[in-house]
């Protein structure tokens, strides 16, 4: 099939090169020109693994090419995916403005049948909207479909090529059977492509996104009340888990969600329910939990350094609690496997660290650059993991990636000026680093 795909981001370029990789004709489109110029010469402006051999090799059997023409792009296809961002706007809702403009120029450059989908995250009701901005353009005629995205950064390929489940929200005969025919290569393990009305797409992705930030803040509610409690949440976690009902998926606590999708997409629905006068207060204590999260551990070094106050380094008396000291963190993407920065919880930790004082020396495997623009020379970058804990006072681990799971503790003590690491993803084990000689905090760990 011919596909464009108009927003060549972390969704559009990968769903982009997954069809072209299941062997159809697809144009990513951008009206960022920078974007285009580098995916056209070969560079990856994204780290997604396993997505630059894709890229090389579709490119390589002329079955992905990258555009910033519009017209192009619409006329070349019978499919067109809109997959640009919709931020938050300034009362939470999505900013719907990319994508009814991407809608407004589909319509324009419209010259025969069309079916329009909308993969962005959208309010329920947008696909309406889309479809009316496109009416008033265009005398060909077209069909809209709202078909959500699941995928995750980091396993975006993965999650792509083997979903878990399609949605499809159409009302057209025709654009359901295109739709299902697109898919068929990617669920020939049953059939998980599920049909519905568009605003029930709408909301799925949204009630989908909106369970999954209410598990990390249910999780990371439990483990506070843990620490005060003297229990331990590594256990607690387990004993839930084996419970079938519960399962152990995204029960993992931490220093907070971040990401482009769960923070935005918990305000846009919290937003979209006011708007029907509805007050969504589970979403709003989720929101407020993840939000006093992200400064659970920024509280627990500071913590820590006004209770041994004079020790250690270099104190240069300016009254801040981390003054004089320097803290090495692990980890600045909002997850592992992606250098995606955007509300990464890192950002709010580093700076209240900052503000209380402290010198941060951070590494991250691939977010650095991402995170350079954010933090400028407010922080130091290191080019290992080792490298960062040179004259720290103490480790936080920000970030779950792989090479921060079993780490040298030995070198590291030698290298550290204080041997205290503050665990925002309970990686460790308390008793082997106290063993060794650290001392070990972690989330709700007692
Ligand atoms: P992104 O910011 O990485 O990419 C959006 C792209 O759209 C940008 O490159 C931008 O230049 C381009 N764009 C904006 N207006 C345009 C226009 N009129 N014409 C052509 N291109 C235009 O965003 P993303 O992370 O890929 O997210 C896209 C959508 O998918 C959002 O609604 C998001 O909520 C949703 N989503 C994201 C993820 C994720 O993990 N990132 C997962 C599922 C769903």
């Amino acid at each position: 099939m011919k596909i464009s795909i108009i927003g060549t981001g972390y969704v559009g370029l990968v769903t982009g090169t997954c069809l072209a990789e299941s062997g159809n004709d697809v144009i990513c489109m951008d009206i960022n020109p920078e974007k285009i110029e580098k995916l056209s010469a070969g560079i990856i402006p994204i780290h997604e693994p396993g997505l630059e051999e894709l890229i090389k090799r579709t490119v390589a059997y002329k079955r992905l090419t990258f555009t910033t023409d519009m017209a192009q792009a619409v006329k070349r296809s019978n499919i067109i995916f809109i997959a640009v961002g919709t931020p938050p706007g300034e009362n939470g809702a999505a900013d719907l403005n990319y994508v009814l403009k991407a809608a407004g120029e589909i319509g324009t450059y419209m010259n025969g049948y069309k079916i329009i989908v909308n993969k962005s995250t959208v309010p329920v009701g947008t696909g309406d909207k889309v479809k009316a901005v496109i009416a008033g353009k265009t005398k060909h005629k077209y069909d809209v479909v709202s078909n959500p995205e699941f995928l995750k950064e980091g396993a975006a390929i993965e999650d792509f090529m083997k979903p878990d489940r399609i949605v499809i929200g159409a009302e057209s005969p025709r654009a359901i059977k295109i739709m299902r025919e697109l898919y068929s290569s990617l669920i020939r393990k049953g059939d998980r492509i599920l049909v519905m009305d568009m605003k029930s797409a709408e909301m799925t992705k949204y009630a989908s996104n909106a369970m999954l930030a209410t598990k990390i803040s249910f999780i990371n509610e439990m483990a506070n009340v843990c620490s005060s409690l003297g229990a331990d949440i590594d256990s607690v976690r387990r004993g839930m888990g084996y419970d079938k009902r519960i399962g152990f998926e995204f029960l993992f606590p931490g220093v907070g969600y971040g990401g482009s999708c769960f923070p935005k997409d918990v305000q846009a629905l919290v937003q979209t329910a006011k708007e029907q006068g509805m007050d969504t207060k589970m979403l709003k204590a989720v929101e407020a939990v993840n939000e006093r999260q992200k400064a659970v551990l920024s509280d627990m070094i500071i913590a820590h350094f006004k209770q041994h106050k004079g020790e250690g380094s270099n104190g240069n008396g300016n009254g801040k609690a981390l003054a004089g000291k320097t803290i090495a963190v692990w980890g600045l993407s909002f997850k592992p496997r992606t250098d995606d920065m955007r509300q990464a919880p890192s950002i709010v930790i580093i700076n209240s660290l900052l503000r209380a004082g402290a010198v941060v020396r951070a590494h991250d495997p691939v977010a650095m650059d991402e995170a350079r623009k954010i933090f400028k020379n407010r922080i130091m970058f290191a080019a290992d993991g080792y490298e960062t804990l040179r004259g720290a006072d103490g480790l936080a681990v920000i970030t779950e990636w792989s090479e921060f799971r079993s780490p040298d503790f030995r070198n590291m003590k030698k290298i550290m000026n204080g041997a205290v690491i503050f665990d925002g993803r309970n990686l460790y084990r308390r008793g082997e680093l106290e063993k060794m000689g650290f001392v070990y905090y972690g989330i709700g760990r007692n």
